[in-house]
Parts: structure tokens; sequence; C-alpha cells
């Protein structure tokens, strides 16, 4: 018998007709012996609808109160999912019970819309779990040391199935999702992106920081420190394929390096939308002036993603940074009331419409040459590069939005990722 958590997303969650799915399949592994613990995202398309409910009434929300409250609202919608599907397992003659964050609990930091797991109280869920009954939790939030209900950030739910997976050492954490695994680069862009079996928590950590949005950064992050057992799976399938059929599917993301994965220097092509550009042109070349324009954008909590500054040229220089979009006004209005006026005749411009393509594969650190192969096929699609930036296992680069998809395309194609040996 193996203690198993799974996780469904929205789409997954999606209708009364998809919650029976969910709970016939999640039954079916309880009944082969499996002791189960559940963890749905609110219904599709609801975290949105609430999260546009309060902009609605407040369009700028700027202050820790109104953020606050955002989470309060938004963590409404996992706690009818939980609620449906406890409904939808007694329907099937299962024992379930639902819990809201705070009844776990599941403890945060009170960083509002973006808060981090803490501790989770398991003794609640390991005595339902001895007397038969399947557990089903709330992703995406939790409670703060003060009693304030939180949230994970968007697509958090998949931080809460890991971090419930490593509390309880659970054999196995299987993320079923709308897609049946983890591809080349997002199907949705490229139809001929091809499904992995497997892929490094290396690899997976790169894509999901770079902007692959099928496993929040996070969750892949505690799997790393816990060890987790993660897959990634289609909750698609008809529910009841046999369950080790439905064992294998989907992507396994291993700890070890196998040599398949060694010969594709090019795994997988990630790509954000999320971000902005702002530029400081003509700045003076001086000691202190990358910690003068950062400084006030750190402070005022603004996470900052590539910078660039450039070679100076008679005593100034132009320096740029991309921010989420979400704070690119914020940033703007920034720099022009405290940097600007010091930096002796500096001009600020932006362009909140670009976006970051990478490539990303462990081969990488082994082979010369992938970054030119990388430039030269932008170049032939005569796509400007704004901005460069590397480590490791990845190349990003800062284009113009309207090229992303094209870019994403002649990058699948240049590094052969359709015939990826899978
Ligand atoms: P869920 O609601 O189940 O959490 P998400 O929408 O958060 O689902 O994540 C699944 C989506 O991630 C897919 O529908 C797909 O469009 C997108 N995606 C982006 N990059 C990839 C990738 N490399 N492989 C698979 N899916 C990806
Ligand atoms: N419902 C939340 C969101 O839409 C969390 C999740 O789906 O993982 O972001
Ligand atoms: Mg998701």
């Amino acid at each position: 018998m193996a203690l198993i958590v799974h996780k469904y997303g929205g789409t997954s969650m999606g209708s009364t007709e998809r919650i029976r799915n969910v709970a016939k399949r999640v039954a079916k592994w309880a009944r082969a012996g499996h002791q189960m613990v559940v963890v749905p995202s609110a219904m599709s398309g609801e975290t949105n609808r609430l999260l546009g409910l309060a902009k609605e009434l407040s369009p700028e929300i700027t202050t820790g109160e109104l953020q606050r409250e955002l989470d309060m609202i938004a963590s409404t919608g996992e706690q009818v999912s939980v609620g449906l599907l406890a409904i939808a397992l007694q329907a099937e003659g299962m024992r379930s019970v639902s819990y809201t964050g705070w009844q776990v609990p599941i403890e945060t930091d009170s960083s509002f819309t973006k808060a981090r797991i803490q501790r989770i109280d398991d003794v609640r869920v390991r005595a339902d779990l001895a007397e038969g009954k399947v557990v089903i939790i709330t992703g995406f939030q939790g409670i703060d040391p003060d009693g304030h209900i939180t949230t994970l950030g968007r697509g958090g739910s998949d931080t809460s199935a890991v971090a419930v997976a490593a509390a309880m050492k659970a054999d196995e954490c299987l993320i079923y999702t709308d897609v049946d695994g983890v591809y080349t680069t997002d199907p949705r862009i490229v139809a001929e992106a091809r499904r992995l079996h497997t892929i490094s928590f290396e690899e997976m950590l790169e894509m999901a920081s770079l902007g692959s949005k099928v496993l929040q950064i996070r969750s892949v992050e505690f799997a790393g420190k816990y060890r987790v057992p993660l897959r990634v799976l289609s909750s698609f399938t008809p529910w009841d394929i046999p369950i080790d059929e439905e064992a294998r599917s989907g992507t396994l993301i291993t700890f070890e390096e196998d040599e398949k994965m060694e010969q594709a220097v090019v795994s997988g092509i990630a790509f954000n939308r999320d971000e902005a550009k702002v530029s400081l042109l003509g700045v003076p070349d001086k000691p202190g002036i990358a910690y003068q324009i950062l400084g006030p954008v750190a402070e005022a909590n603004i996470d900052v993603d590539v910078i660039i500054q450039n070679v100076g040229h008679d005593g100034r220089t132009d320096f740029s940074f991309t921010v989420h979009r979400n704070d690119y006004a914020r940033t703007m209005d920034l720099l022009k009331a405290e940097v600007i006026p010091k930096a002796g005749g500096a001009q600020l411009s932006g362009d909140p419409k670009i976006c970051k393509v990478s490539i990303v594969g462990i081969g990488m650190r082994s082979h010369v040459g992938v970054a030119s192969k990388m430039f030269q096929a932008l170049s032939d699609e005569a796509i400007n590069i704004q901005m460069i930036t590397t480590s490791e296992i990845k190349t990003s680069v800062v284009i113009d939005e309207k090229y992303m998809e094209l870019a994403v395309r002649a990058l699948h194609k240049a590094f052969d990722l359709e015939q990826a040996a899978d």
C-alpha cells in the first residue's frame, strides 16, 4: 500500500461531469489499496473571475491591505472544488473529507498573493487516512502566523500538492492536467512539440522558471529539495484505464541524468510574455550607478530579471533591465520620481511588449556553439535580439513580443526537437 498525492488542475475540475471523472479515478486508486490525498485547483476560469470582480472595485491593487483581501477572495475557488469533489467521491461510495488550507493547516509566510509554505501539519490528514478516508485539500492557499488566509501565486496548486507530498513523505505525487505530460515546448504554440518521457529536475526547474506554466516553479523546487517523485500526466484519459498503465504514462521528473538526456543538447524551449523592459539612456558611467538605479527598485519589492549595461562612451552608458509586466507602471513611476532627477540628464524609456524565449538543456554544459545556433535561427527569421542572458544550461533572449511564436517555432525546428528521442 502506498501513499499517493493526486493534483487536478482547473480544466480537469472544469465541470461537475469532469469532477465526477476525477472522483472515479481517485476511487480506482483508493480501491487498489492506496492511501489517497487529493489537491484540486479551482474550476477553470474561476480564479480569474474572482480576481476580476476585485479589479472592478479597485483596478490598482498595490497595498498589502488590498492584497490580503485578494487572497480572501481568490482562495474561495478552491474551497468550492474540494467540497464538490468530496461529494462526488461519496457518491462513488468512498469515504472522503475536504479541508481548506487553514484547517490542515498549511502554514505560510505573510506575503499575500505569493506566500511561501513554511510548514504543514499532517496529524489531522493522517488520522483520516488511517480511518480509510480519501483526504481532499485545497490547492493554492494557506494560513499565515496571524491567521490570515494567503495564496501561493498563480498556478500554486502544484506547489500545494508537492509540499503535501513532501510533508507526508508520499510515495509519489501525480500532477494531472490538460496535456499528457511535459513537452519540448508548449504544444499549444508548436503542434510538432513532443512529449518527453522523462525530464531532469534541473531542466524542469529552468523550464518552469523561464515560463513553462505546466508546473509552478516552486513545486519543482519542493520536489528537488525533498526528492518527491513527481509525474505530470493527463486527466483526460478514460478514468478506468489500468492503474499500471496510468502510473507509467506522462512525464517523470528524474533526479539522475540518464544517458539519453545527455544526448539531447537542447531538451526544451520556454517562453514568457509576462515581462517588460525598462531602459535608462545616457546615465553617468561611474561606480555605483547600478545600485543607484536598482536599489530603489529592490526596495519597492520589484523583482528584476535580465540586466544589461552597455559599454560606456564619453562618460555615459545605457542601462536596461526587465521586470514583471504587472510591475512595469510602478517601476517607471519610481524611476521617474527617484532615479532620473539624480541621474544627470539620463532619459527613461520602456517597452512592455517584449517577451523572453529560452532554450534549455543539460547537454549545453558539454557542447559549444549552442547559443550561436540559436542566434542564427533567429537571424534567419529576421528577429532582432534586444537582450541575451545565459547560464550553464540555458540561453534566453529578449525579443519583440510579436515575434514570439515565430521564434519558438524556428528554434524548435533548428534544434530538431520534433525528432527528439523521447
Ligand atoms: P492546470 O490547470 O492543470 O494546472 P496549466 O494550464 O497550469 O494546467 O498547465 C498546463 C498547460 O501548460 C498546458 O495546457 C500547456 O498549454 C502549458 N504548457 C506550457 N509549456 C508546456 C510544456 N513544455 N509542456 C506541456 N505543457 C506546457
Ligand atoms: N486556481 C489557482 C490559479 O488559477 C491555482 C492553480 O490553478 O494552481 O492560479
Ligand atoms: Mg497550473
